[in-house]
């Protein structure tokens, strides 16, 4: 769904574990939309945990706190759904309280982020009123998770992001936090 052709980071996770023999994989989804694709490809699965910040209600529809995952997959998904225009301060409450706890209990050997940028203030679809700030203070705490269980291992995968200052303000946000 969406504007996408391929499901990268779902990709990713599932040639890590193929390939590489990883066993717990992270992905983390912090695109304005919910990562309904990602979410639904491992679902029942307890080797990919999925955590999703997203505006809900908004499309595609999903991403309700509701949704745990289901059989061995029972609570390895992750959503932390949030109303419209909620700024730097909602997003680092959420963040930290439900995506950065998870996260943390699960120990990652490989942390993957579905990086969208369209939940930044100046982006015309996405209604959030986020900024660089904010994108900054989630990846800080991203980078220490991945310094704490995954030997640093990180990978950033760009996603949505449809304000040209906005997408590079985003972007910039990884690349001044990397160490
Ligand atoms: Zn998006």
């Amino acid at each position: 769904m969406g504007f996408c052709l391929f499901n990268n980071i779902a990709i990713a996770a599932e040639h890590l574990i193929k390939k590489h023999g990883k066993k717990r994989i992270a992905i983390i989804d912090y695109d304005v939309h919910h990562g309904n694709g990602t979410q639904a490809s491992f679902y029942d699965r307890d080797d990919i945990l999925f955590c999703s910040i997203h505006r809900y209600p908004f499309f595609p529809g999903t991403g309700g706190s509701h949704e745990k995952g289901a059989g061995a997959g029972t609570d390895y998904t992750v959503n932390a759904p949030l109303p419209g225009y909620n700024n730097n301060d909602d997003y680092k409450k959420a963040f930290d309280d439900i995506i950065v706890k998870a996260v943390d209990d699960y120990k990652p050997e490989f942390i993957l982020v579905s990086a969208g940028y369209d939940a930044h203030e100046r982006d015309p679809l996405g209604g959030m009123s986020l900024t660089k700030k904010g994108f900054k203070y989630m990846n800080e705490q991203l980078f220490q998770l991945a310094k704490s269980h995954s030997s640093g291992k990180i990978l950033f995968v760009l996603e949505g992001g449809y304000d040209m200052k906005g997408l590079q303000e985003g972007v910039e946000s990884v690349f001044e936090v990397i160490t």
